[in-house]
């Protein structure tokens, strides 16, 4: 019997089990708002609501096996009381509850002996008060802020760079906020790593990431790293999944600074853009692992199957309801390529509307520069290729 498995968000990551599910023989139905979603095109089944509609996921929990997340902007405690009836989640919530807030989430690694940048809570109430400002003065300007929770893709995350900067953004929104310092990284790293119900780890290899305006731009895998740091990196996914008992995938996102220090930016507890090179790069995609470790089967090899990987997200540069064809061939005959298109109706600037995977025969530096210059060109209009190439 093929197992039914709900997931709570119907994005691009969803749609991207698609492959290993049929593969696997596992049905999914989705939670999410809209039936434009990206991945109501590929369920066998879905429910149009929110993800935090737990009267919603209780519908769901009827029709599936198992529930799994896309999306963690969920209502925690309301889904505690389906747990208790018994519906199944993968991860489980007590594996979700400590990460699900960015203030907490730190905690939690600093917690562990885990390296987090320097940080504290901040809320409108205390931004006054002579202890808190002694605090942030502490920390350095340029601070990071952060909205505590639904941030993602830079939006809710602010670089300050003064006391009335910082007064003007806490006080406009009603939000609790994460405080760090800024990491003046040389590079950002991130692993994939997945735990299985019987508690074994598997970890992709590390990638470097680039961000530009805190939306990942490309990944490169493997990333360029010593021997030393990419164990130090294993052990931090090791400690953190067991750690939570996790099971399933989740994404780590880590800065390397110039003095080859490692320390851990955030935890995404479902797949993460970051791993979106296994889909073409590996023998088991991020995808296919997770579906592996929330359905309880073994999980599988990681390693690549190419000397080198590059990863390119389309970004949104406009409003348009076009679909970019011409682009999209383009960049398809490119040698070695594969083009992943999610099928959203609507640009939007810096919305990810899909990405591109090249493989390469060599892990040469200057080969994978060309290849992000290329896509970069035919992809963005002139004015806005990034330069910040490896
Ligand atoms: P989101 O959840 O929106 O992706 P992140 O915390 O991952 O937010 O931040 C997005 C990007 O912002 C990071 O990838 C990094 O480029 C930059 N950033 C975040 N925190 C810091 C920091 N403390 N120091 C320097 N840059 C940072």
């Amino acid at each position: 019997m093929s197992i039914k498995l709900g997931i709570i968000g119907g994005g691009q990551l969803a749609w991207m089990m698609a492959d290993a599910a049929n593969k696997l023989g596992v049905k999914l139905i989705v939670q999410t708002p809209s039936p434009n979603d990206p991945a109501v095109s590929i369920a066998q089944d879905s429910i149009f609501a929110a993800v935090d509609d737990a009267a919603a996921t209780e519908i769901l929990a009827t029709k599936c096996d198992i529930i799994t997340f896309e999306n963690e902007f969920v209502n925690l405690a309301a889904l505690s009381l389906l747990e208790k009836q018994g519906v199944y989640f993968r991860p489980q919530l007590a594996a979700l509850a400590p990460l699900l807030d960015k203030y907490e989430q730190r905690c939690y690694l600093r917690d562990l002996g885990l390296p987090v940048p320097h940080f504290l809570a901040l809320s409108a109430e205390q931004e006054q008060e002579k202890e808190i400002k002694s605090q942030i003065e502490s920390l350095g300007f340029p601070v990071v802020v952060k909205a505590r929770r639904h941030g993602y893709d830079g939006q809710g995350t602010f670089i300050i760079a003064d006391f009335a900067t910082l007064a003007k953004i806490v006080n406009q929104s009603h939000s609790q906020f994460l405080v760090e310092e800024f990491v003046p990284f040389q590079r950002e790293l991130a692993i994939i790593a997945a735990r299985s119900i019987n508690g074994e780890i598997v970890i992709y290899p590390a990638v470097e990431t680039c961000q530009e305006n805190q939306v990942c731009r490309w990944v490169i895998a493997p990333a360029k790293i010593t021997k030393e740091q990419s164990l130090e990196i294993d052990a931090i996914a090791n400690k953190l999944l067991n750690s939570l008992q996790y099971v399933g995938v989740c994404g780590i996102e880590l800065f390397l600074t110039a003095e080859g220090k490692i320390l851990v930016n955030e935890i995404a507890p479902r797949t993460h853009n970051s791993g979106h090179f296994s889909l073409d790069a590996c023998e088991t995609s991020q995808f296919e692992q997770h579906l592996r470790a929330v359905c309880g089967l073994a999980l599988t090899n990681t390693t690549l199957n190419c000397a080198s990987a590059v990863m390119v997200n389309l970004l949104g540069y406009e409003s348009s309801h076009g679909d970019y064809q011409e682009q999209r061939q383009q960049l398809a005959d490119i040698p070695q390529a594969t083009v992943h298109w999610y099928g959203k109706t609507e640009a939007r600037p810096g919305r990810k509307l899909g990405h591109i995977t090249v493989l390469l025969e060599q892990d040469n530096p200057n080969a994978i520069k060309d290849i992000i210059h290329k896509i970069e060109s035919i992809w963005y209009p002139p004015d806005q290729i990034c330069e910040n190439f490896p």
